[in-house]
């Protein structure tokens, strides 16, 4: 393992720069989206796209979910009723006209992700559908040299969905697991046995998905180190070639279903770092590397290779290995990356389905980057996916001088590289195993909206 992909876990370090920030799926956060930006300027900089000729990401989001899960923070609709997946598949089929237009069709599709909700909620001839459709639209690639991934919710497979999933071209599964604890899964109402979690996984492999990925979430109730060693022991048997380990955070202000999870219930922030140093040990044991953030890999799966290659790339589906591709997304709330702008579209479905019916894109917020946000952006992803960053590749991409440009960020780095965090030598930054578990501290220094919203905060205070 090389130095970049090794780290300590410092219990002192980490509570003392235990705040909350972003987690740097986007650069400027969704915070800057504004309704401002809507699907006229959206639009247009997707057509001026088309001259660079990138490859394409298409996202799709079924928001549908059969039961609430009681930790979800997501945007879904909870309901048995199958038959609503028609009228939603029917507007994005809309939708994809629509975007389908704004794009080449040459340009081609070399990651594609259904998310959700559930994806496995809509029936099979409706997944044969959504692809057929897709296909239609836009430039799949049909030799699997494509990233295409679908979330699995392990309740909602039978016997042939994972062979028909393949079929239409997936190569990639994520699995929800959280927690093998039945205690722990009743709990938060989502109970699924061991044997369907570890059949499906099995089964995915046998029929050549490449990579498997493996949900879990600490700090749910009834979790201690013992319950958590056990569930990350039997992934480590199966072998997932990734692994993410969330962090539940308890917020029944805003999202209504953890309202119903039983806060006494709850393991203490001690106990919750104790879980995380744990796992991250049974992990690292295990061969897997720190790829960051929550996320570990097989050091041969291709995140773990992108990483030594500085290859890596950070969206909002998490860590990508495809850097250069124009993000198109489709259906309810979903986030595209086009050009230097970020857009989403409505979380509500009846005006989600108004605007399609309309003959209009669902776009209602979004927000163009400007030079420095560009340059910001490159500095976290660099940072966030490589723990590294070389001044002067920087500097070429971008045309400054970094030790001008950033005079300010660098002297407030200092303190964080007394403590270990990181150095600075010469002209490179290199976060430094202490400082791998605290890179978004790190990657906050140079968050330009952060800095103006505490320098307003403390001028009301003033
Ligand atoms: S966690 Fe996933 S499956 Fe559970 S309610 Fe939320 S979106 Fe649905």
């Amino acid at each position: 393992m090389s130095l970049s992909q090794s780290i300590d876990f410092d219990l002192d370090l980490i509570n003392r720069y235990n705040t909350a920030g972003p987690r740097y799926t986007s650069y400027p956060t969704a915070v800057q989206f504004h309704e401002g930006f809507g699907a006229e300027r959206y639009a247009e900089i997707a057509r001026e796209t088309n001259a660079s000729g990138r490859p394409l990401s298409l996202y799709f989001h079924i928001p549908f979910c059969d039961t609430v899960c009681f930790y979800c923070a997501c945007n879904k609709v909870v309901t048995k009723d199958r038959t609503k997946a028609k009228p939603y598949l029917d507007r994005l089929y809309k939708e994809m006209a629509m975007q389908g237009a704004l794009f080449d069709k040459n340009r081609p599709v070399t990651q594609l992700h259904w998310g959700g909700g559930t994806p496995t909620f809509i029936s099979h001839d409706e997944m044969t559908e959504l692809m057929g459709k897709t296909a239609e639209h836009f430039g799949l690639l049909d030799d699997d040299t494509g990233e295409y991934s679908i979330e699995i919710d392990p309740r909602e497979v039978d016997d042939s969905t994972l062979g028909l999933l393949r079929k239409l071209g997936f190569n990639r599964i994520s699995l929800g697991v959280q927690d093998f604890d039945e205690k722990v899964q009743k709990s938060v109402n989502r109970v699924q046995s061991e044997s369907l979690v570890l059949g499906v996984l099995e089964e995915a492999r046998s029929l050549g998905f490449r990579s498997t990925s493996v949900d879990l979430i600490y700090g749910l109730p009834h979790q201690d180190r013992k319950t958590f060693g056990d569930t990350i022991e039997k992934i480590i048997k199966v072998d997932p070639a990734r692994i993410s380990v969330f962090n539940y955070a308890h917020l029944p202000d805003r999202f209504k279903p953890q309202r119903r999870i039983e806060e006494e219930a709850l393991p203490s922030p001690g106990e919750k770092l104790a879980m995380l140093q744990q796992t991250i040990q049974q992990l690292t044991e295990a061969g897997y590397v720190y790829i960051g953030m929550d996320h570990f890999a097989k050091p041969d799966d291709e995140l773990a290779v992108a990483q030594r290659d500085h290859t890596l790339y950070r969206n909002f589906q998490g860590y990508s290995t495809h850097s250069n591709c124009d993000l198109v997304g489709l259906g309810s709330t979903s986030v595209g990356v086009v050009g230097n702008s970020y857009s989403q579209n409505h979380h509500d479905l009846e005006k989600y389905f108004q605007c399609i019916d309309d003959g209009k894109l669902a776009v209602f917020r979004g927000v163009e980057l400007d030079a420095d946000d560009v340059l910001r952006r490159d500095v976290i992803t660099r940072l966030i996916c490589h723990f590294e960053l070389a001044f002067e590749d920087v500097e070429k991409v971008h045309g400054i001088k970094f030790t001008d440009y950033f005079a300010r960020e660098l002297k407030e780095l200092k303190p964080m590289e007394d403590d270990g965090l990181l150095k600075v030598s010469g002209n490179t930054i290199t976060v430094q195993p202490a400082g791998r578990l605290l890179i978004r501290n790190i990657c906050m220094t140079f968050d330009r909206y952060l800095r103006e919203a505490t320098e307003q905060r403390f001028s009301r205070v003033i």
